[in-house]
């Protein structure tokens, strides 16, 4: 069914599943209809065709779904924050510097951290870390004693003797004091370990973010101290004779900020309080306006949920000069300007691939609904109805007939009045109806009510080989909008609409929110699936949380993983540097405390059992065995 009234092509394409609008530079529909990534925005020559990308892992031998990991993309934008910041820092004549910092728990993947230190040290681009096993991931792994190391979270004796140890090595790790009584536990273990701590105090903000976060801020936000508690840390640490230690002071009013305001807003509250805290004799060095830089999932450029209304120049400038401004009036000293954005870095990098195994069909099979000799009357009357069916009816009519008459055959199915066989003719007229006013009503420009629905009551569902729970765990718990599109075929117009069901055993495992044409919608148009060809989706924008929020739901455990390279002298324009394979099932069932070994022992004992009373021929008892131990090696997901 032809999606609108233009004809078809690349721009159409473009504007229904708005992959310029989301790809943030690096993804685009190229010519041949596949989705090309552009691994650096600024030169379009260098283009990877995603269909390649897909054919060379399937050469590899490497089973779908798979993730796909683009260095290229994570190294640029780490760059382009940097660069950003250091652009408007020199524009605006600010007298501080950018120090950011890459909270890892938005992707702490050793490759992709491993990755974000070694594009960032040139601009000595710290790590933050927010719990204990994060603290001792960023110990090991940020070794440039000019980069900072902040440590945010609530915090036991042992996080800060672990924070200790890394100023023992050199480092500029900060404590921020979330809670007072950490101060009084980190002054009491400094003092004992003789070690000179660096301090920041995060500030319970009033600016409020908006958006799925913004309980983040507030008078009940969880972390934070208020303005009282925040004088008291100062003074208390004066009493200690520690005041020059405390140098930073932090905000994070949330995630995913869609409103400018609201980072405008916050700059300023916690340039006041840095610049008070500076008059009362506290010169702090750095402000840290935590992370919050948002992506625009959807395309929109709104303040969607999705969505942002603002670019990263904008943010940064908004940081700069929001600051500049406050400290120029009090002349104070402009401080060093931290940032802790993590999705922002690490969204584009990474995306989900998975192939459509299957098309669940809202008319699936079809009975032959040739007249019999005493059939019911609901029946006669359906067949005629489809058989009289002009574009000159009143359509609406016929759809209001055709959906009491099915609703009626059900109840006198009920009553034993029509027989299943004549109920069954009854909905596949009902269905062969439906489907011809919607070709009826393709070139209409008003759609009565009734028959809005009719694209989505014949979508189909197309099954595919993930699980939600694993990959995009955001769009099944907070209702986040991640951008889906086919990877090829997009110089075809699509001829049938379809929302997604993954593999796991649960109705909750589906997507039906899509970004078509940037509205919302339950379905998204597609092409239908064409017999021995495989057919593959790209869920984008996993890289942030999703990938390390899934869960093992169903025991479908972690996907295999394919890193990416871009090179210039490669026909194809990249290589694969390295695959990480993904959970077997031993793997996730000794997370549940399995023994899968013994497991494989103790069938095999019950193989030889049936062997021995003449139940399995031995030939065919050792094929069971290995059968048995190669599926506990194998993948979580579907062989295809
Ligand atoms: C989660 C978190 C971040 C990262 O936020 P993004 O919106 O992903 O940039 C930064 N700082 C703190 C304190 C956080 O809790």
């Amino acid at each position: 069914m032809p999606m609108s009234k233009v004809e078809w092509s690349i721009e159409e394409a473009e504007r229904i599943y708005g992959v310029s609008s989301w790809g943030g530079g690096y993804f685009k529909i190229g010519a041949n209809g596949n989705i090309h990534i552009l691994p650096d925005p600024k030169n379009e020559d260098m283009r990877i065709d995603f269909n390649s990308v897909v054919q060379e892992i399937s050469q590899e031998g490497i089973q779908f779904p798979v993730v796909i990991r683009f260095h290229d993309i994570l190294r640029s934008q780490v760059v382009g924050i940097n660069e950003c910041f250091n652009k408007v820092i020199a524009e605006a004549n600010y007298s501080g510097k950018y120090n950011g910092v890459y909270p890892i728990k938005v992707n702490q993947m050793r490759e992709v951290v491993e990755e974000i230190v070694d594009a960032g040290a040139p601009y000595d681009y710290g790590l933050e870390a927010g719990s204990k096993s994060e603290l001792l991931a960023v110990l090991a792994y940020n070794t440039n004693p000019n980069s900072l190391t902040i440590l945010n979270g609530y915090k036991d004796e042992e996080f800060i003797r672990l924070s200790l140890m890394g100023r023992k090595l050199g480092r500029k790790v900060v404590v921020v004091i979330e809670k007072f009584s950490e101060l009084l536990l980190l002054v009491k273990i400094a003092k004992e370990l003789n070690i000179e701590p660096i301090i920041g105090l995060r500030s319970k903000m009033t600016a409020l973010g908006k958006g799925k976060w913004q309980a983040s801020s507030g008078d009940r936000a969880k972390f934070g101290l208020t303005i009282p508690e925040i004088i008291n840390a100062a003074r208390y640490l004066e009493e200690e004779g520690m005041a020059h230690t405390l140098k930073l002071l932090h905000f994070h009013i949330g995630s995913q900020l869609t409103d400018i305001r609201a980072i405008k807003d916050a700059v300023n509250e916690s340039a006041r309080i840095y610049t008070e805290l500076h008059k009362m004799g506290f010169p702090l060095e750095y402000v840290d306006v935590g992370g919050g830089l948002g992506i625009d999932y959807d395309g929109s450029k709104s303040t969607n949920d999705s969505s942002r209304n603002y670019s990263l120049n904008e943010y940064v400038a908004d940081v700069v000069y929001g600051m500049k401004e406050v400290c120029d009036l009090e002349g104070v000293p402009h401080p060093n300007l931290v940032t802790e954005s993590g999705r922002a870095i690490t969204a584009h990098h990474s995306c989900v691939v998975t192939e459509i195994v299957g098309e669940i069909k809202a008319d699936g099979a079809m009975l032959d609904t040739s007249m019999c000799e005493n059939e019911h009357v609901l029946l006669k009357n359906m067949r005629e109805l489809l058989n009289c069916l002009t574009p000159e009816q009143n359509l609406q009519e016929v759809y209001n007939d055709a959906s009491e008459w099915k609703e009626q055959a059900v109840s006198a199915f009920k009553l034993r009045v029509v027989s299943l066989e004549e109920l069954g003719k009854i909905e596949t007229l009902y269905w062969q109806i439906m489907r011809r006013l919607q070709l009826l009503y393709k070139d209409v420009e008003f759609v009565p009510e009734g028959l809005q629905h009719l694209d989505f009551s014949l979508s189909s569902q197309y099954l595919c080989n993930f699980s939600i729970f694993q990959s995009a765990a955001d769009t099944w718990a907070i209702d986040q909008l991640l951008p889906v599109a086919p990877l090829t075929g997009m110089d075809k117009e699509p001829d049938m609409n379809c929302s997604l069901v993954d593999i796991t055993c649960d109705s909750d495992g589906k997507i039906d929110k899509f970004v078509i044409d940037r509205q919302v919608q339950n379905i998204m148009p597609i092409r239908s699936l064409e017999p021995g060809k495989k057919a593959y989706l790209g869920l984008f924008l996993t890289g942030a949380y999703q990938d390390v929020m899934g869960d093992m739901h169903n025991l479908f455990g972690r996907l295999n993983e394919v890193h990416i390279f871009s090179h210039d002298d490669d026909p194809e324009d990249f290589y694969i540097e390295e695959v990480v394979a993904g959970s077997s099932v031993q793997d996730v069932l000794s997370i549940m405390q399995y023994h899968p070994s013994a497991m494989a022992i103790d069938v095999k004992r019950q193989i030889d059992k049936q062997v021995a009373n003449g139940q399995i021929p031995p030939r065919e008892g050792v094929k069971w065995t290995d059968f048995y131990e190669n599926c506990l090696k194998g993948y979580t997901y579907l062989k295809t």
